[in-house]
């Protein structure tokens, strides 16, 4: 901004603004507050227009663009959404007080990482704000979430699993040391995170636990579990400070510190949280393709965030994932006492982001009574859970502060309609205050006597139409109509001159005025101290109030698997720790929910480590294979996150990992080739990958020359078979069939196809064997491909496979042999699909 500045002359106020700017980043709006207005200036005005989409102006050649102050909430998300931070900078004098110009300072920053308020955040989904640090042994994660205070920090040496963890927080805000290249990182950070560089020394590993044991108020970050944290220590503190600076105000609702545990839950890597489509589409506009949007029927925004974290974090341990399956069985037990609970949420909201805002001063009066209706149900959700016999529920009730006293108070205090504001009165109820009262009945005495007063002076001046007003520059008066004015007594004094009415004063009229007016301006101003206490009672029980918050956000989510449980006909499994997965009449729970109601074919699934660890699925394209191998795999994290599945019955070994191998149209946008892209995918699971790991893989080696891919697809294959994971193998390699032949462990499946006078019938069945033919001329035809062009590839088709053979076979031989050192010559004759 300096720059443009230089070339005008500068005038007080534009010289305060550019004081203003100085120390903000160049990625920072500057909004500055004149009068009703926020205003921007200079490049700040030139960009910061197009992004919001308001006029941009000149004013002595100064760019220039405003909003109304209230309409913040509306523009702040727009600024936020591109990237951009934005600084806030008040006035911090009353004008109408103060000669000379305004004192202005910036009262807050606020960042994409750092946003509290309601309408920029998604309610279902946490806002974290990330910082990492690269230490010498391990590299640490710090993860807070400001508008709820959750902060957590993980550390370790392997990339891997601080990916996973990045992706599954999806931060909107990642800090980083400005001398530190985030392309030298050893893993990809999620696409919408914004990158936040600071001065390298606030990186520094004392002053950054300093930060922290201050903020605490401890001398020890013992108690929080933290023992040779010392990279993700790192990286919190510097986190924290950064929070600080911004909001230029303590943040007392962040209250504990806690290490992100691992494990015990099942490892999604990053891939397969984007390609199963768990949380997040993979094509934006597609939102009911998400596991998430078929699960979550949540009532509070906190049960949403929570389901999430569940869902991306499935468990590995039975008896806790027991635990979960034990409530829910109960609660489906009992549908009426599940709607009563889930007709008591009704009343919570979101109270751990509504708890962060009083503790940061930005409530408004109907979120405090949001937290007294919350704080109201929770002993009316005590008393329904006191019927089901849980331990979980158990558990969870120990966790439940209810606060009889407060809730008492803030029910007494709180009017019933409140206002949005908190400076304009309306806030507290009659009978509450006594000073209050005596105000009110001031200015309502006050309000009798000018009615009164309105009567007599009517009377004795025996205009009819003669009335009371009031405006803020007189106050009270008395108004005549031009033609009646004439008429006014001598005792009125003349204050203004309109078109066509004359306005007086009378001294009784001014006396009576400041005690009505008086009484009101004390009245709100009280209301406002009174506002202030009634908060402080409530932040002062932050600490277990959160608490009671993830609790009830617990109950939410049984509550809510409950009820998808029953809504969609989904079956309790069974849990072992067999390597196994036995599934009866499977369905795919977002496919299912999609289609017509019944229509959705069921499917078996048999896995095992004697003769079914390696599973080839074979078919036509269209037929069902990529909808049955991603069923099993979100039927095995819904099973451990503890939730019930869409089946008949099952029976599932405790997997302690899921790797994905699925082709998704966005690959290209990263910047390398569909086929590079599989290929580093693949590898990463062949490395990654264990005994008791679920391999999923779509179509590998689709992306290269057939000969290539079928060899490449043959290999990877034995490779698997010998980690011993359980694999579901998507292909269109029928030759891949033949592979049994060799291995003990592999097992051919089906998508049973019924074939009609050169009609198909796609029957979305799978069962045991091979497929003959993969009908991609079929396809083709009915995609529309020019009937010319389906009889001239059908007959190509023809000649091919009356070819001897011999060439096809020797080829694809020769290239397996340099691919593949396990097939000997004598293998036996693995091609033959002559013979179809
Ligand atoms: P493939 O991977 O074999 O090409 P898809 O799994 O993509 O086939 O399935 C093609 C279409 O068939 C999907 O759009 C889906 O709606 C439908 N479909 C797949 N499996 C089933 C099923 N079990 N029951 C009903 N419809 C199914």
């Amino acid at each position: 901004a300096k720059a443009s500045a230089q070339n005008v002359k500068l005038t007080p106020m534009m010289r305060q603004y550019l004081d203003a700017k100085e120390g903000l980043t160049d990625d920072t709006i500057l909004l500055f507050r004149l009068g009703d207005f926020y205003e921007i200036f200079f490049e700040d005005a030139e960009r910061g227009s197009e992004i919001m989409g308001i006029t941009l102006t000149r004013r002595n050649t100064i760019p220039m663009a405003g909003f109304p102050y209230h309409a913040l909430d509306n523009y702040l998300p727009r600024i936020l959404e591109h990237g951009l931070k934005v600084a806030i900078a008040e006035q911090m004098e009353d004008p109408a007080t103060t000669k000379g110009i305004v004192k202005r300072a910036v009262t807050r920053v606020i960042t994409a990482g750092t946003v509290t308020e309601d309408n920029v955040l998604r309610s279902s989904k946490a806002n974290f704000l990330a910082a990492i640090h690269v230490g010498k042994k391990n590299t640490g994660l710090a993860f807070l979430d400001l508008s709820t205070g959750d902060f957590r920090i993980i550390e370790h040496n392997d990339p891997h699993s601080l990916e996973a963890e990045l992706h599954r927080a999806n931060p909107s805000e990642l800090i980083v040391a400005e001398d530190l290249n985030i392309h030298d990182l050893p893993f990809a950070l999620p696409d919408a995170t914004s990158i936040s560089p600071i001065a390298s020394w606030q990186f520094d590993s004392d002053l950054a636990q300093q930060n922290l044991l201050k903020h605490f108020a401890v001398k020890t970050l013992e108690g929080f579990g933290c023992r040779n944290q010392t990279s993700s220590i790192t990286a919190a503190g510097a986190l924290l400070d950064y929070v600080l600076t911004n909001l230029k105000r303590s943040a007392d609702h962040i209250t504990s510190l806690s290490l992100i545990q691992n494990n015990d839950c099942m490892i999604i890597d990053r891939v397969s949280q984007r390609t199963l489509e768990l949380v997040d589409p993979i094509f934006r506009d597609s939102k009911n393709s998400t596991l998430i949007s078929v699960l979550d029927e949540c009532s509070t925004p906190m049960g949403s965030r929570l389901l999430r974290d569940w869902l991306l974090r499935p468990l590995t341990n039975i008896e806790k994932i027991s635990q979960r399956q034990d409530t829910i069985s109960s609660f489906c037990s009992d549908q009426m006492l599940l709607e009563e609970l889930r007709e008591s949420f009704r009343t919570v909201r979101d109270i751990e982001r509504i708890l962060t805002r009083l503790n940061l001063g930005t409530a408004n009066p109907r979120e405090l009574q949001t937290i007294t209706w919350a704080l109201k149900a929770i002993p009316d959700i005590e008393s329904i859970i006191a019927y089901v016999d849980s331990d979980l529920l158990t558990d969870i009730k120990s966790r439940l502060y209810s606060f009889p006293e407060l809730t008492e108070l803030l029910l007494n205090a709180l009017s019933e309609e409140l206002p949005a504001t908190l400076k304009d009165g309306g806030i507290i109820s009659d009978g509450y205050n006594e000073q209050l009262d005596h105000f009110r009945k001031g200015s309502r005495e006050g309000k009798a006597w000018l009615a009164r007063f309105e009567a007599q002076e009517k009377e004795r001046t025996g205009i009819k139409k003669l009335k009371i007003g009031y405006n803020r520059v007189f106050g009270y008066f008395i108004e005549l109509s031009k033609i009646n004015s004439a008429q006014a007594p001598e005792s009125y004094i003349r204050k203004q001159t309109l078109a066509n009415a004359e306005r007086y004063i009378t001294p009784e009229l001014k006396e009576i005025e400041d005690s009505v007016l008086g009484a009101e301006e004390k009245a709100k101003a009280l209301e406002y101290e009174l506002f202030q206490e009634l908060r402080l009672m409530v932040t002062e029980k932050t600490k277990a109030i959160q608490i009671t918050a993830k609790a009830l956000a617990e109950l939410d989510c049984l509550a809510n698997l409950s009820y998808v449980a029953l809504k969609h006909s989904y079956t309790r499994p069974a849990l072992c720790t067999e390597k196994k997965i036995d599934i009866s009449d499977g369905r795919h729970p977002v496919v299912e929910a999609a289609i017509d109601a019944g229509t959705f074919v069921p499917n078996d699934t048999q896995m095992d480590d004697h003769q079914a660890s390696i599973n080839l699925v074979t078919g036509p394209n269209m037929a069902g294979k990529s909808t049955y191998i991603r069923q099993v795999a979100l039927l095995t994290i819904m099973a451990q996150m503890g939730s019930f599945i869409p089946c008949s019955q099952a029976e599932i070994g405790i997997t302690d990992s899921i790797y994905t191998r699925i082709g998704a149209a966005d690959d290209l946008s990263r910047g390398q080739s569909t086929f590079m892209v599989e290929m580093v995918e693949t590898a990463n699971i062949l490395n990654n990958a264990g005994s008791r790991s679920l391999v999923i893989l779509d179509e590998i080696g689709r992306g290269t020359s057939t000969y290539d891919g079928l060899s490449l697809a043959w290999a990877i294959a034995e490779h698997l078979h010998e980690t011993g994971c359980l694999t579901l193998f998507a292909t269109h390699y029928h030759e891949l069939t033949k592979l049994g032949a060799s291995l003990p462990k592999v097992k051919n499946w089906c998508v049973a196809v019924h074939e009609n006078k050169g009609k198909i019938i796609f029957l979305h069945k799978i069962q045991a064997g091979a497929a003959d033919r993969s009908y991609g001329i079929y396809v083709a035809k009915l995609a529309g491909i020019p009937k010319s062009v389906i009889k001239r590839a059908d007959s190509i088709l023809n000649d091919l496979e009356d070819l001897t053979g011999n060439t096809y076979i020797k080829n694809i031989k020769k290239s397996l042999k340099s691919n593949s050192n396990s097939l000997s010559d004598n293998s036996p004759d693995l091609f033959d699909w002559q013979s179809n």
